[in-house]
């Protein structure tokens, strides 16, 4: 359904409605008709005296049919409506090839602007200060241009988790910005302003600081640091070979353990650096319908498994992340099924954590998500404004999905620390 087509309705409903109430009305109708896949007209049929305040809870009901009665009003987040085709995601599966390669001068010389410039022969060399702005003016072509750089400032850093959620303790080295697969819920997107793929050529400068730093170890024995919060841990690893420098460094510091996050069956230089029992490789999981639909581009579960049990042969222990948990009915058996898979697939023993986390945005984020992904599905949830800023499934439906997961995932994988992530500490301490 088109906004225009809202507004057009609308205007002939309730002629006389100012620019902020209309405002609301064509975003209430917009989601509802996207969900139900209904035309307003059934949604807000023409009635008698109607008025702003009767049609905005009409529709409050049936946006939020589980939270309207319980929900207070200024949890409701209801902005102008601003899609952007310009801005649409372009869901062409197509490889990995910038147009635009640049690469620093103080790298030039560096074995990973060489192996650069040896994989993509085709692309346009361009050597820089590091000054220069680069990248597209849209997120979407960010892979056509490459940046290898030297990192001078960000090399290590307690993770920043959500403002008053319950942290876990984790630590961060960022080893590169951007990611080739296009998860509908990535915050990368809105978060994302230099629209390039960056990898930095300085590996050995982000390890010297990890000798002598102070780390936290929440609720593990053992201080964890870990590689994918701006980029997939394992991507570009076949490009970038970070795996050959980190994996002999955490092996020979076992009071330390590190973790590649990804989606990807990237795994080759993890194989080839041998496997290390303080190295944790974990994959991102959900169910089908998520991954099949909204992480577009990613290895489904059953490739992601199998990569996990080769990895675990080659002496890695093995990590997973039911994060973001997405609502929608039918939403307990699909993500029973994942378990299912995993446990009838992998070493248990192998397993060290298991997080689970509902899906959350920033208000900035759901704007991005709705003009990148038109038909995506993973809005039509309930989500209220929440302790931290951020858009989240009530309380009550949050803990219904720890309430199913967490003690299914506690059966299932005995040996595992099963934690929930970036959530509310009054929640958190429940589980
Ligand atoms: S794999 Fe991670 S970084 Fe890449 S698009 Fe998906 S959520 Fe974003």
């Amino acid at each position: 359904m088109h906004p225009s087509q809202i507004e057009h309705y609308l205007t002939q409903l309730l002629p006389a409605l100012g620019i902020n109430k209309q405002r609301e009305l064509v975003r209430l109708l917009y989601e509802i008709a996207k969900r139900d896949q209904l035309p307003p007209s059934e949604i807000l049929p023409v009635q008698k005296n109607l008025t702003f305040e009767r049609a905005k809870k009409i529709l409050l009901q049936k946006r939020y049919p589980v939270n309207f009665k319980t929900a207070r009003k200024d949890q409701f987040y209801l902005p102008k409506l601003e899609l952007d085709p310009a801005q649409e995601a372009d869901l062409t599966p197509r490889p990995f090839f910038p147009k635009t390669v640049y690469i620093e001068t103080s790298v030039k010389d560096t074995p990973l602007a060489q192996r650069v410039r040896a994989a993509f022969p085709q692309a346009e060399f361009k050597e820089t200060d590091g000054k220069t702005q680069v990248g597209s003016p849209y997120f979407s072509n960010r892979l056509d241009t490459l940046f290898i750089h030297r990192e001078k400032y960000d090399f290590l850093k307690p993770c920043p988790c959500s403002c008053g959620s319950a942290g876990c303790g984790y630590n961060l080295i960022n080893l590169g910005f951007g990611c080739r697969f296009e998860c509908e819920y990535c915050f990368l997107q809105q978060y994302q302003n230099l629209h390039a793929v960056l990898l930095p050529a300085n590996v050995d400068e982000f390890l010297a600081k990890i000798d002598g730093a102070k780390f936290r170890c929440g609720p593990f024995d053992r201080p964890r640091i870990g590689s994918g919060e701006f980029t997939d841990s394992l991507v570009f690893d076949d490009l970038t070979q970070y795996s050959a420098q980190l994996v002999p460094f955490f092996r020979a510091r076992p009071h330390l353990q590190f973790e590649f996050k990804t989606k990807s069956v990237n795994i080759g230089g993890l194989l080839q650096a041998g496997g290390c029992e303080n190295v944790v490789v974990s994959w991102s999981v959900n169910a089908a319908p998520i991954t099949n639909l909204a992480e577009h581009f990613t290895p489904g579960l059953t490739a992601r498994l199998q990569a996990a049990c080769e990895v675990a042969r080659a002496g890695y222990r093995l990590g997973f992340h039911f994060d973001p948990v997405v609502i929608y009915n039918g939403y307990q058996q699909d993500y029973a099924r994942t378990v299912e898979e995993m446990a009838a697939t992998l070493p248990h023993d192998k397993i060290a954590w298991i997080s689970v986390g509902t899906l959350r945005f920033s208000r900035e984020l759901k704007k991005a998500i709705e003009t990148r992904f038109v038909h995506n599905t993973i809005l039509d949830g309930e989500f209220l404004l929440d302790f931290d800023g951020k858009m989240r499934y009530s309380p009550a439906q949050r803990q219904e999905v720890y309430q199913f997961l967490v003690p299914l995932l506690r059966k299932t994988f005995p040996k595992a620390v099963v934690y929930l992530c970036m959530e509310d500490p009054q929640i958190a301490a429940q589980f």
